[in-house]
């Protein structure tokens, strides 16, 4: 956009305010469905919503799902999203894809190879497609004499990605809207930068995700197709024995996890990278044995149930 006027003077750009992003009215939905990864981004995310939902008197309607990953999301994953909508009374649901896992499927499709930004079948298949299901499995229970309103909420930042970014924070979605219902899709944390993320989990005193006391910036599938170097490294370090079965699966589709990255090149930097891990020596709440220093496990004494509250959320 030129910045002179008619007589050739540069002028100063005109900033111009955008409206507020538009806000769903809350006791217009039905059931208000809070998919929860137990990432930051999610945590943030029941905060926001419960606070907006009790104000509006639709709290009753609200639940969290956790579309479960199994073996890709970190250990205790499950145990942590479960707690943190304990944390609301929260009614708590988990839902798998029915059918091989991830890493299973994907060296069983018939192109035999990594999902990527463009072909996130990952997403697709293992959250969208459950989550979908989901959606007709709460309606189904509804007897309203009119097509029931859902309100299907993520934690999604457009700071995230360029794709996140084009996002509209509040609309109607299309896909999963029938005759038999209507679906609306809210990002609440649109427009959120991380410090404002890390501040609302601050306040709200919810357990958080053991993973980012290691330094990682997403506590995604641990080996995620879509993470950062780093963060790859970090997971290659943590969960060495994953990391294997990808090099194995890499070899066996003879397509490179990421392009032009084979994982095997991955764990070869993290492993001439060594990093200082903190050491963790008990589970607080149940004060079992904990998790030996450099891997995520489960606590072998409350098996995950309790052992997240040992980390704390770095100052
Ligand atoms: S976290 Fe990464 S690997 Fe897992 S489903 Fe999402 S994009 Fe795919």
């Amino acid at each position: 956009m030129s910045r002179t006027n008619v007589k050739g003077k540069w002028e100063q750009p005109v900033l111009v305010e955008l409206p507020p992003a538009p806000r769903p009215e809350l006791s217009s939905f039905d059931r208000i469905i809070i998919n929860s990864s137990g990432g930051k981004d999610s945590q943030a995310c029941l905060d926001v919503v419960v606070q907006a939902a009790r104000a509006a008197g639709a709290l009753d309607r609200v639940v969290v799902l956790h579309c479960d990953m199994g073996r890709m999301e970190w250990p205790g994953t499950l145990h942590l999203a479960r707690r943190q909508a304990a944390a609301y009374d929260l009614p708590f649901f988990v839902r798998k894809r029915v059918g091989l896992e991830l890493l299973e499927y994907i060296r069983s499709r018939v192109q035999k190879r990594w999902p990527d930004a463009r072909n996130r079948f990952c997403t697709s298949d293992f959250k969208r497609g459950v989550g979908a299901k989901f959606i007709t499995e709460q309606v189904a229970g509804l007897d309203l004499g009119r097509r029931p309103r859902v309100l299907y909420v993520m934690g999604m930042r457009g700071a995230e990605s360029c794709a996140r970014a084009a996002m509209t924070p509040f609309e109607v979605m299309a896909r999963w809207t029938s005759r038999n219902r209507e679906v609306w899709q809210w990002l609440p944390l649109h427009d959120w930068t991380t410090d404002q993320v890390w501040h609302r989990i601050r306040s709200a005193g919810t357990p958080v995700h053991p993973v980012y006391s290691y330094g990682l910036s997403r506590a995604s599938c641990s080996l995620c197709v879509l993470a950062s170097i780093p963060d790859l490294m970090r997971a290659c370090q943590l969960v060495p024995d994953l990391a294997a079965e990808y090099t194995q699966a890499e070899v066996e589709m003879d397509h490179d996890f990421r392009f032009r990255l084979p994982i095997a090149e991955v764990i070869a930097r993290a492993a001439a990278e060594p990093v200082q891990l903190p050491a963790i020596s008990r589970c607080r709440p149940c004060r079992g044995a904990g998790e030996r220093p450099g891997e995520i496990t489960a606590c072998p004494a409350c098996h995950g149930t309790g052992g997240m509250a040992a980390y704390a959320l770095a100052a």
